[in-house]
């Protein structure tokens, strides 16, 4: 029986990053993975190849429609699948042998296998050839989320599937019917949308994109419409099937579709089946995930988890956080996360991203707060770039004029997000990001354009330090975002 200080279960962005972190602070780490490649679903079927189909998709569409308005003249276009497939796959390889470079680099054992709880402290792998047992003070749990299944939709692994198979399938669909429209719905249906497929997506609600901002969800979808998606909203879809060559899909209350691919995005669940949890008496919670305290402790002593199996938005970058805070916790007593200040992104054309509240969240809610929108219209930067679709909206607390969330759907929004989680994080009011000087011409003047338009004259409303301070004390006297001192 090998021994270990901690063993990882799942070497995806939670695992591999909770891993290295608490090998950097001492610890004897395992890591037990039953996929060949370590990266998780994000590096090997999740976000990686699809940013990389994104971005191939994004430039043949470019060089059809676009590259002749700068006066580029590229004769015919033509996709070569199989390149940009290839392509993906050396993408996805090279990071995978990243992270196995990092394991060797801070000396974390790997396991081949699939692990699973095997009373306290003992962690049982399974392999082709047999079993290994073994032994550790300290657990952590990350074994990620597959994609969740919906009555009625037959998965054949090939015409109808998840987005796994729509990461690679062999030829561009003729009419490709994708189920969800969430994130990979959109972000799959895009791509295969521009490389030359039909596109419908049908979505349950009447809306696309739950939990973004309702406004910016709406901007997308006349945008992705004006692109070439179809929607049909409030359309429930009760079955998908083969038939004969091609594939059939019902809904409630609209008419079957026939299609020759059908993508089913209608969320993810947390992957814990096989994994012992009965063996140390954890309960799943009503969502199918495992209950954690606010430093990742099971009920189970020594036992941790994190990222999708728990609680909370499923995105790589929460479960690398996760993990480097439950690590630290672990080693140190002490891990921090922010869950206000988690940026989420689609990778669409033009990307969408979000962090903090929505407004109909504040208006739930009841908060007061205080509205700045500047489109990318106005922007000089968007207009060199020749993308000028969308906004930035910033809201702030009408009160204290803290930034409470900031929606962007435009150019970059995904790099631009960044800017706002960061003030965010460091308690920033709108005004603070308004007086920082963005470089000219740039597409974050934009930001700074959208905190400024919150303030009634386009200007700070309060521009003296005593004020603000005096505003800052009166909602919150322990609140020292800015360092204020009375
Ligand atoms: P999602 O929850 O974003 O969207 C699923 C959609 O399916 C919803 O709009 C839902 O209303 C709809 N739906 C459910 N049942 C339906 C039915 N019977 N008929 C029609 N529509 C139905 O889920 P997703 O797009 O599958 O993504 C899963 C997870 O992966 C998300 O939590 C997301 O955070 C993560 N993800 C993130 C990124 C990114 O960060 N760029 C990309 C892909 C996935």
């Amino acid at each position: 029986m090998e021994t270990h200080d901690l063993v990882v279960i799942g070497a995806g962005p939670g695992g591999y990053v909770a891993a290295i972190r608490a090998a950097q602070l001492g610890l004897n780490v395992a890591c037990v993975e039953q996929a060949p490649a370590l990266g998780g679903t994000c590096l090997r079927i999740g976000c990686i190849p699809s940013k990389v189909l994104l971005e191939s998709s994004e430039r043949f569409r470019e060089a059809r429609l676009t590259l002749a308005q700068h006066g580029i003249r590229v004769g015919s276009v033509e996709l070569d699948l199989p390149t940009l497939m290839k392509r993906k796959e050396t993408v996805v390889q090279t990071l995978t042998k990243g992270v196995e470079g990092l394991f060797r680099k801070n000396k974390i054992t790997r396991y081949a296998g699939r692990g699973r709880l095997d009373g306290s402290g003992r962690v049982t792998v399974s392999q082709s050839n047999g079993a290994l047992e073994l032994q550790a003070k300290h657990v952590i749990i990350a074994t990620g989320s597959r994609p969740a299944l919906l009555d009625g939709v037959e998965l054949d692994g090939d015409r109808i599937g998840t987005s796994t198979e729509a990461l690679a399938y062999p030829e561009v669909p003729k009419h490709l019917v994708v189920i969800g429209a969430g994130y990979i719905g959109l972000e799959l249906g895009c791509v295969w949308q521009r490389l030359g497929a039909k596109v419908t997506v049908l979505e349950f609600l009447d809306r696309i994109l739950p939990g973004m901002d309702d406004e910016v969800a709406a901007d997308a979808q006349k945008i992705f419409t004006k692109q070439g998606l179809q929607f049909r909203l409030g359309c429930r879809v009760t079955a998908a099937k083969r038939q004969g060559d091609g594939c059939v899909v019902e809904s409630e209350g609209a008419p079957s579709l026939e299609c020759d691919r059908v993508m089913l995005a209608v969320g993810r669940t947390a992957h814990t089946e096989g994994l012992g949890l009965d063996s140390i008496g954890i309960q799943l919670n009503e969502k199918g995930r495992i209950p954690v305290n606010d430093r990742f402790e099971t009920s189970a002593a020594g036992v941790f988890a994190i990222g999708d199996v728990i609680g909370g938005a499923m995105l790589a970058h929460k479960a690398e956080e996760e993990g480097v805070a439950c690590a630290e916790g672990i080693v140190t007593g002490h891990g921090h996360m922010n869950y206000d200040t988690i940026p989420a992104v689609v990778f669409t054309h033009p990307e969408i991203a979000s962090v903090g509240k929505t407004e109909s969240q504040l208006q739930q809610e009841k908060v007061e707060y205080r509205k700045g929108i500047f489109p990318f219209l106005a922007s000089g930067r968007a207009r060199t770039l020749g993308t000028t679709d969308g906004k930035i909206k910033v809201l702030a607390d009408a009160k204290t004029d803290r930034v409470l969330g900031v929606h962007i759907i435009g150019p970059q929004a995904g790099e631009l997000i960044a800017e706002a989680a960061t003030a965010m994080s460091f308690g920033a009011s709108s005004e603070d990001i308004a007086r920082c000087c963005h470089a000219h011409p740039t597409l974050a003047e934009a930001l700074k354009e959208a905190d400024l338009a919150g303030h009634d004259s386009g200007r700070p409303a309060y521009c003296d330090h005593e004020n603000a301070v005096d505003r800052w004390f009166a909602v919150d006297p322990d609140l020292q975002p800015h360092g204020l001192r009375r």
